[in-house]
């Protein structure tokens, strides 16, 4: 935790304003992480995941810093506008989007555009003309903590079609994006992603498409539990990758940063609200229940994936594993259970636990008011 989280919870705690789950995340972790992103892969252009945090604080800073961003809606877009980001530093990189959305956003400048198949080719053909797009390619995610399914993307020989497609619809074939899967440990995820971005490249030059870009996606981690490769290695890995698959004719690139770019900037701070057991049985598990749940911004325990650092002013006493829980009368809103979490044995009700490595994908991830409960609270400090 940095001194200034530090003082500002204390400070909270004192003014006796610590009685919801809060979220504070200092931008002094953020603007190191852009500058890191920035050193370590000097010719390759960011494009801040937005969804990942999209603070209004952390969106101008990024901008002050001459980031660009990654947007998956309008509303996204405009808040990136709205930080002062100028239309040729946003793209609407979302392969599922409604028209009438593809034309409010070319009216607001924006000229690069995601697809993966012909269909939303042709409604960008229509609503946005003369436009940029790059396909995205399907990519297995193995080695990611939070796999990004089939859901975006298509084949590389399809992508090929799309762009294709694209180029006769009177858009510009720009490139070839993939994302190698959120929390991605294997430094290596990159190399196969852009053998298959270089074919596609091959592919298209023979059909006389001169494709420009290649977008790498996210996918850089923040540490949890288990330590995490450097962004310095991650850079190395993907520089030797293009320098393997493109020679030297290597495109223009992006990254788009999400978790790696905020998560470690973040810390909850929650209550314990009660500790029991369910029977008296030699063995039984303590459940210990907090003030923040799934419902209330850790989403992504869904399934255990995420496996947060949790800590407790009794740390460097004597642990054992809990059952453990958000607030909320929703059976599922269980975090850990099948993997047990290690808590101090000394815990009592009221104490405050820190959970780090917050800063990305848990404040838009708490419900409106599931159980009458507020939004988490959030300070960008
Ligand atoms: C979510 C997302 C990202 C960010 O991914 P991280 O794993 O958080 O870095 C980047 N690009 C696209 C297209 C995304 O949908």
């Amino acid at each position: 935790m940095t001194q200034r989280i530090h003082d500002f919870l204390l400070r909270r705690r004192e003014e006796g304003r610590d009685t919801e789950p809060c979220l504070v995340v200092d931008l002094d972790v953020v603007r190191e992480n852009y500058q890191t992103f920035a050193k370590t892969l000097p010719d390759t252009r960011v494009f801040y995941a937005v969804k990942a945090n999209p603070a209004p604080e952390v969106l101008r800073l990024l901008a002050s810093l001459g980031s660009c961003f990654d947007t998956a809606t309008v509303q996204e877009a405009e808040m990136a506008l709205a930080a002062g980001a100028t239309p040729d530093r946003v793209s609407f990189g979302n392969t599922i989007k409604k028209e009438r959305d593809i034309a409010r956003a070319y009216a607001l400048g924006i000229r690069l555009f995601a697809v993966d198949c012909k269909e939303e080719v042709e409604k960008i053909a229509r609503a946005a003309p003369g436009a940029k797009v790059f396909a995205r390619i399907l990519y297995d995610c193995a080695g990611a903590e939070w796999p990004l399914s089939r859901k975006f993307g298509c084949a590389p020989e399809m992508a090929v079609e799309v762009l294709d497609h694209a180029q006769r619809l009177g858009l510009e074939a720009y490139g070839v994006s993939f994302h190698v899967g959120s929390q991605q440990r294997n430094v290596k995820a990159w190399d196969r992603a852009l053998a298959s971005a270089a074919a596609i490249f091959r592919d298209c030059a023979e059909r006389g498409i001169s494709l420009k870009m290649v977008n790498m996606g996210g996918g850089f981690p923040t540490k949890y539990l288990k330590d995490v490769p450097t962004v310095r290695s991650y850079g190395m890995a993907i520089f030797r990758a293009l320098r393997k698959h493109f020679g030297n004719r290597i495109p223009e690139t992006i990254i788009e940063p999400g978790r790696g770019m905020v998560g470690n900037a973040g810390i909850i701070e929650t209550e314990v609200v009660l500790i029991s057991k369910k029977s008296q049985k030699e063995g039984e598990l303590r459940w210990v229940y907090l003030d923040i749940g799934k419902f209330g911004g850790l989403a992504e325990t869904m399934d255990e994936s995420i496996r947060y650092q949790i800590r407790s002013p009794r740390d460097g006493a004597d642990v054992e594993p809990v059952v453990l829980a958000g607030p909320t009368c929703d059976s599922a809103d269980v975090m850990y259970e099948k993997s047990p979490y290690p808590l101090p044995v000394s815990l009592e009700i009221g104490d405050k636990l820190l959970i780090d490595g917050t800063g990305a994908y848990t404040s838009t991830y708490s419900s409106v008011a599931f159980n009458g409960l507020p939004p988490l609270k959030t300070y960008h400090i």
